[in-house]
């Protein structure tokens, strides 16, 4: 919606996606697509080495750029998402991309800016063209660093970003990851883009350095202008442009409430998740990368519920070997010791896929090989993943877990991969923890339906409640025009979720949920109430989730969760939790 306004200003109410919270005000900085001018020259047979030698030249600054953007920004972050900008460094070290260039110089006798320009287009809009989201992305890699390479050739400057002296909100088509590199908080309240999701770099940049942001605004760059004001809540996934004084008062307001109760939270951090009438849980973190160590022990998590190792993957681009890998999972079980740390092996497929790896063009991805079946026909793979989980395990509290298990098939066979792990390790003298706690992630209605044969072969569940809820209602998690259907409290995912509780209940073992279901304050205390041992949830969520468990009695959980099991529909489950958390911890619902 577009109206106009006082004044004779445009005015919007814009709404995308929240991918990093807080609300912010502010003049926009309207970021404009960052084309290079490159003049076209025919060239002698005989320049051309020259030329070559010109890319050489500006592929070594390109580097040396690249690689102090990446140390800064380890600096800024305490050294979270540095890596971020690997797959900028692996399109310059492409042999292919590079001789490619190398070629149509030649072939074209044009100047090497021509052939990067095009030579880099080419691979954009092959990349563009492909289904896989994850290579998506990389459209916006390759296209930054050949600006980057084309800006040394010319000794064109890129002043954009850099001429920013004052608090703007930055509004942009989409943020190269260089270009978020070196966005500096002093100068950037927050961030919009036309483009992006959830898991783009914008995203993960933007939750990195703490800046609020939206994304996936569409049109945003077309309907502000530069030093527009705008109001935009990173929360909500809304943005105001030239916000009316009620609007501004409204949110002003809302901001500082939100502000305040945030502050009461801070209170509970060394407090245990325990309901009134002393029912204690483990409340701990979902997390992706080491880096987050920081933010797990400043939210006061009891340690990680679930580590996605698959992001060390998808962050770097490329596979991870094992030394690495132990390397990051040491990291966090000595960090977090004596707390848990339940390392998942790879989730990858579905729609998270790496470049050159693992994963093929799949009609379903989401029902193909994915996850554990991909693990599984990779043995050697796992293997080496699971050695490493091990090494961790020789110096912290680590478990490991298996996603997406669908039968005990799959049970067994990954743990038999597993004695071979330990195996190798004895021959070598490696130490690790013999005892280690193995898991299964219940994410299949089939691994529910089945929770008691799993039972027997695990020490633990860990409910993944974003795929049961899809597989459960044959709803697409990712795909908007179905999230109507998406509902954590149909009474089938409810069922399937207290089938597999008592399941593991009755063969002794504890049972948590590491869904998105478990990060929501209003429904933690069902889940509480239908006997979960644990809650993982992203460690921002932990002081809310916290807060709405102390809130409520034990007793009440139960009579809560045994109401909603009678329940007829997903909307009457929700109204009651809805109402006992009103009335428990109204301040709860101020906060979503
Ligand atoms: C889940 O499915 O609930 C889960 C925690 O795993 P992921 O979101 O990584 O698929
Ligand atoms: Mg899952």
């Amino acid at each position: 919606m577009v109206e106009a306004g006082q004044n004779n200003k445009l005015k919007a109410h814009a709404r995308g996606i929240g991918v990093s919270p807080g609300v912010v005000i502010g003049p926009v900085f309207l970021l404009a697509s960052q084309a290079v001018k490159v003049v076209e020259q025919k060239l002698k047979p005989e320049q051309i080495d020259h030329e070559i030698a010109r890319l050489e030249d500006a592929l070594i600054a390109t580097r040396g750029q690249l690689k102090s953007i990446q140390e800064d920004l380890g600096e800024q972050t305490g050294g979270r998402d540095a890596s971020i900008l690997d797959a900028h460094l692996m399109v310059l070290d492409d042999r292919a991309f590079l001789e490619e260039i190398i070629k149509k110089t030649r072939n074209d006798c044009c100047n090497v800016e021509v052939a990067v320009r095009d030579v880099a287009e080419g691979y954009a809009g092959m990349l563009a063209s492909l289904k896989d989201d994850y290579l998506r992305e990389r459209v916006a890699d390759v296209r930054d660093v050949a600006r980057r390479v084309m800006r040394n050739l010319t000794g064109d400057i890129d002043t954009a970003l850099g001429s920013l002296t004052q608090k703007h909100i930055v509004v942009a088509n989409d943020l190269a990851p260089s270009d978020t590199a070196t966005l500096r908080k002093d100068v950037v309240s927050g961030f919009a883009t036309d483009l992006g999701s959830p898991t783009s770099h914008t995203a993960v940049m933007a939750r990195a350095l703490e800046i609020p942001a939206v994304v996936a605004l569409r049109d945003i760059t077309q309907r502000v202008r530069a030093g527009d004001i705008v109001l935009m809540d990173g929360n909500k996934g809304v943005l105001i442009v030239n916000p009316s004084p009620e609007e501004l008062e409204e949110y002003g307001a809302l901001a500082e409430a939100r502000k305040s109760i945030e502050r009461g939270l801070d209170r509970l951090h060394d407090e245990p998740a325990e309901t009134s009438d002393g029912h204690r849980i483990t409340l701990s973190a979902n997390i992706e990368h080491p880096d987050e160590i920081a933010a797990v022990t400043q939210h006061g998590a009891e340690g990680v519920g679930l580590f996605r190792s698959e992001y060390l993957f998808i962050f770097r681009g490329a596979a991870v070997d094992e030394d690495e890998q132990a390397v990051a999972y040491t990291k966090l079980a000595t960090a977090l010791h004596p707390d848990p740390v339940i390392i998942r092996t790879l989730d990858l497929g579905g729609d998270k896929f790496f470049r050159d790896g693992l994963g093929h063009d799949e009609a379903n991805p989401f029902l193909g090989c994915r996850s554990i079946r991909l693990s599984l026909q990779y043995p050697q793979q796992f293997k080496s993943q699971m050695r490493a989980i091990l090494r961790a395990s020789s110096v912290g509290n680590v478990k490991i877990m298996y996603p997406m298990i669908s039968n005990v098939d799959e049970v067994l066979q990954a743990n038999e991969l597993l004695e071979e792990s330990k195996q190798e390790l004895r021959d070598n003298k490696v130490p690790f923890d013999d005892d280690i706690e193995v898991g299964v992630m219940v994410e299949v209605p089939a691994a529910a339906l089945a929770a008691d044969a799993l039972a027997e072969h695990v020490r633990f569940f860990s409910l993944g409640t974003n795929d049961l809820i899809q597989y459960t209602i044959a709803v697409d998690r990712v795909n908007e025009r179905v999230a109507y259907l998406y509902e954590p409290t149909h009474p089938a995912v409810l069922k399937l979720i207290k089938m597999a509780v008592d399941a593991g209940h009755a063969k002794g073992i504890w049972v948590g949920v590491c869904g998105q279901m478990a990060a929501d304050p209003v429904l933690a205390p069902l889940l509480v109430g239908m006997g979960v041992d644990e809650l993982s949830v992203s460690p921002q969520a932990v002081p809310l989730v916290k807060d709405a468990v102390r809130s409520v009695s034990y007793e009440q959980s139960r009579q809560l969760a045994e109401t909603v099991l009678k329940c007829r529909s997903g909307t009457e489950a929700l109204r009651h939790c809805r109402e006992m958390v009103r009335e428990a911890a109204p301040e709860v619902l101020e906060l979503i």
